[in-house]
């Protein structure tokens, strides 16, 4: 990506062992995620540009001598940000925190939209999956690289509870995703709040009760009316905007939560006073993925959680920045790239 609205398909220097903890993956699936179309929409112009790409599955090509837990052929999943699976926040599973980890992409690393990827921390990072490259259940588990553990991050951090009230803003793969989780969790009653036909039957099919697609104050004058007006004991903010999160705290109930996975795009919180009077917690940050991984992955292979069901479309390498577009527009849900 080299600005707003350009992203570019290009030849850039082979993937490759540099650490002997790396192991070279080629790449099978990856996508394209809501939270690229913040860069796609607002990246100051670059010379040199940013490689792209956080999920990715891959087949491993070659590993580094001290890589012990993954080895060439194998097939793995690789959670959005790299880690190395011991250092004290690793430890307690918080991944997204490593003393010694990063993010895909950027000038330095190689990004998931791509053929190839030297993956850091191979041991920390890599998940094998019992399955081969073409089995069917690819898309959803391609979804344990992020949207499906961040929906779940989020219903954690909102403390979803069974038979109490979630609700989630924002129908993006990740809001949808959080339904999934909610649901698992066992929320009775799970409002989603979003706008889109095709995403709200989607919403629907994975355990939404109600829908609500009001937005601002109407949105919470509704969710008020369908929680007999005291408001949702959980709430999945999974958009990250100023309006989202406004209608995110003001729909949660007194000493309810909110799990906020969208990335913030305003400096502050909102409606300090009011979460304060009503002792709401407020809570999340980056999914710390590659611990949900082992955890969801039997729910996806037993057939109990479907969320690849957000993949909409389908394309190659040559097809991502048309997909940028697509998902920009609202076009798809999601992007699936196979390579
Ligand atoms: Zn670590």
């Amino acid at each position: 990506m080299y600005g707003a609205h350009d992203v570019r398909v290009e030849t850039v220097p082979d993937a490759r062992i540099v650490e002997p903890t790396d192991a070279l993956v080629r790449v099978t699936r990856a996508c394209i995620c809501g939270s690229d179309l913040w860069p796609y929409n607002s990246m100051p112009t670059s010379e040199t540009g940013n490689r792209m790409g956080h999920e990715f599955i891959g087949v491993v090509e070659s590993i580094g001598t001290d890589v012990r837990t993954v080895k060439k052929g194998d097939l793995v999943v690789a959670p959005f940000a790299w880690s190395d699976g011991t250092c004290e926040f690793c430890q307690q599973g918080l991944q997204t925190s490593c003393l010694h980890g990063g993010w895909w992409g950027g000038t330095e690393l190689d990004g998931g939209q791509g053929e190839a990827v030297r993956v850091p921390q191979a041991d920390g990072t890599l998940v094998g999956l019992p399955v081969g490259p073409d089995h069917a259940l690819m898309p959803s588990l391609l979804t344990l690289s992020d949207v499906m553990g961040t929906g779940h991050h989020a219903a954690l951090r909102a403390n979803v509870r069974p038979g109490k009230v979630a609700a989630v803003v924002g129908d993006g793969a990740v809001g949808l995703c959080g339904v999934i989780a909610a649901r698992r969790l066992g929320a009775e009653q799970i409002i989603m709040l979003g706008r889109h036909a095709d995403r709200i039957a989607l919403a629907r099919r994975f355990g939404a009760t109600d829908v609500v697609s009001e937005r601002g104050d109407a949105a919470i004058e509704r969710v008020g009316e369908l929680t007999g007006g005291l408001g949702a004991h959980s709430v999945l903010e999974c958009v990250g905007h100023g309006e989202s999160m406004r209608t995110a705290v003001g729909i949660a109930r007194a000493g309810g939560a909110v799990g906020r996975v969208g990335v913030p795009q305003e400096a502050t919180i909102p409606h300090a006073q009011p979460t304060f009077y009503g002792n709401i917690t407020i809570a999340g940050g980056p999914a710390p993925v590659r611990a949900y991984m082992h955890e969801l992955m039997p729910d996806v292979l037993e057939g109990r959680i479907e969320p690849g069901l957000v993949f909409d479309r389908i394309t190659n390498i040559d097809g991502v920045p048309d997909g940028y577009r697509a998902m920009n527009d609202r076009e798809a849900i999601k992007v699936m790239i196979e390579f």
